[in-house]
């Protein structure tokens, strides 16, 4: 009899911490062994000139979100996670949205109708706090957290969405309380809809206005309010999809003060400029994503935020819409101001090679930085760690076996998700996931897909690392 289910031979296996080349041992669906020349298993894999590196976690993205009448996103659960999964990923944490007027047991019920026994990855909800009634403050809330999703997001913009800031103060306090984990999606709601409503009325409808109506100051001003709020109710709070330096200024000022707050970035903050919004007709609305790529110094900025470790995140924000459809980008007819095109970009499958290819391979980053802002970080900061994150011995065997050599030019074609375009069509990048094994099963090897929908378990979270005792 074998003495392990799996061995990966002879790769080079890095985790958040170290490089090293060594065989990796997998039994009953986590790594028991790490060592040279392990001895006999049921199935061998050669990794020989490839990278062995933790699955990715992809801590931000958006499946089946409901998106607003007559809009629907592009994946379901099965699609979202099969893109995810070709891309090198083996967790997802997508969100699950509590609407106006829904209690948030019915919200979590809906969620998981829609995924369980769909995924292809592993998969936990971040929990989108929209309606912070008392009933969902003080009982819900609460009870939500201790069932394993301990982290959850309110919003300072978007109709539906926006919360006050007395609100978001109440629902620091349960967070407070409970050990949860806070994120914020910081945009100043009124600059925005002051702006909107202006550009409107001077006949500005285009899809590029949809990044003049939401400038940097907007984002700049919410970034500083939600971490003095985070230092009113004595929280840790994470800043998600950065964009550009005042912004990043701001989250360091706050951390100078001492407030603990964790931050995120993401490809289209790195790749993509408010110039590519400018697209003839509708072209642009491929790139509508709030907040809404920038110009090179906030590039730039973002760049250096990678490379000094300022982010300790960085994430794809996925939330796809189809492009020629009336029920996404080209939104129903009557509707024609950017207003309503809806928010967001596919890229959960994109994320990694991008980094690797522009961080790694151009030497931005190491191979152990890639490492913790793509998967450790998240397992950490979301209360997974360390059954997900790492190499280890008693992890999960959530594993991505790349050939760092592998040049791919990145066409919508050959991707795996729901939409019908990506914004990253044409960009050549170095370096790509071949292989994607989730607890100690194969499911993609060499562009194939290797297993059923349904082998994606659903992770009741625990406490993040990041929240104080
Ligand atoms: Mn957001
Ligand atoms: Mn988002």
């Amino acid at each position: 009899m074998a003495e392990f289910d799996m061995i990966i031979r002879g790769g080079t296996v890095a985790t958040g911490s170290d490089v090293m080349t060594c065989d990796v041992g997998i039994s009953a669906g986590r790594i028991a062994a790490l060592g040279l020349d392990l001895g006999s298993a049921d199935t061998e894999l050669d990794a020989s000139g490839k990278l062995v590196l933790p699955g990715g976690i992809d801590s931000h993205v958006h499946i089946a979100q409901p998106s607003g009448p007559d809009i629907v996103q592009s994946d379901d659960f099965e699609s979202g996670t099969r893109s995810a999964a070709f891309g090198g990923n083996t967790t997802v944490i997508p969100f699950c949205l509590q609407q106006r007027g829904q209690g948030l047991r019915q919200a979590i019920k809906e969620y998981h109708e829609k995924a369980d026994n769909q995924c292809y990855t592993d998969y936990g909800f971040h929990l989108i706090i929209s309606d912070p009634t008392p009933t969902v403050l003080g009982q819900e809330l609460p009870a939500a957290i201790g069932d394993g999703y301990s982290s959850f997001k309110v919003f300072m913009t978007y109709e539906g969405l926006a919360l006050t800031d007395e609100e978001i103060l109440k629902v620091m306090t349960v967070a407070r309380g409970t050990g949860a984990l806070v994120m914020v999606h910081a945009e100043n709601y009124d600059i925005i809809r002051h702006l909107t409503a202006k550009l409107e009325a001077e006949g500005n409808i285009a899809p590029h206005f949809h990044a003049t109506s939401r400038p940097i100051p907007a984002e700049r001003e919410a970034t500083h309010r939600a971490c003095t709020l985070a230092e009113i109710a004595d929280v840790p709070l994470v800043i998600v999809h950065v964009s550009n330096g005042e912004a990043i200024e701001e989250i360091q000022r706050a951390r100078a003060r001492g407030v603990k707050v964790l931050s995120e970035t993401c490809p289209q903050y790195l790749m993509l400029t408010a110039k590519d919004l400018e697209g003839l007709n509708m072209e642009g609305a491929k790139y509508v994503c709030s907040p809404p790529p920038r110009d090179k110094p906030s590039q730039d900025a973002c760049w250096a935020g990678i490379e000094q470790a300022i982010f300790d995140f960085y994430s794809s924000d996925h939330c796809p819409f189809r492009y020629n459809d009336e029920k996404g980008k080209l939104v129903p007819k009557g509707r024609t101001s950017f207003r309503w095109v809806p928010n967001g970009i596919p890229g959960v499958e994109t994320r990694l090679p991008i980094l690797f290819s522009e961080g790694v391979v151009k030497k931005r980053i190491d191979l152990s930085h890639f490492v913790r802002i793509t998967a450790t970080n998240h397992a950490k900061a979301y209360g997974l760690y360390p059954r997900k994150g790492s190499i280890a011995i008693g992890a999960d065997a959530d594993i991505a076996i790349w050939d760092p050599t592998l040049t791919r030019t990145i066409r919508h074609a050959d991707l795996h998700d729901g939409c019908d375009y990506t914004p990253y069509e044409g960009i050549e990048v170095t370096g790509w996931p071949v292989t994607t094994i989730v607890r100690g099963q194969v499911i993609v090897e060499n562009g194939a897909l290797k297993a059923r929908k349904g082998v994606g378990s659903f992770l009741k979270r625990g406490k993040s690392a990041f929240v104080p005792d």
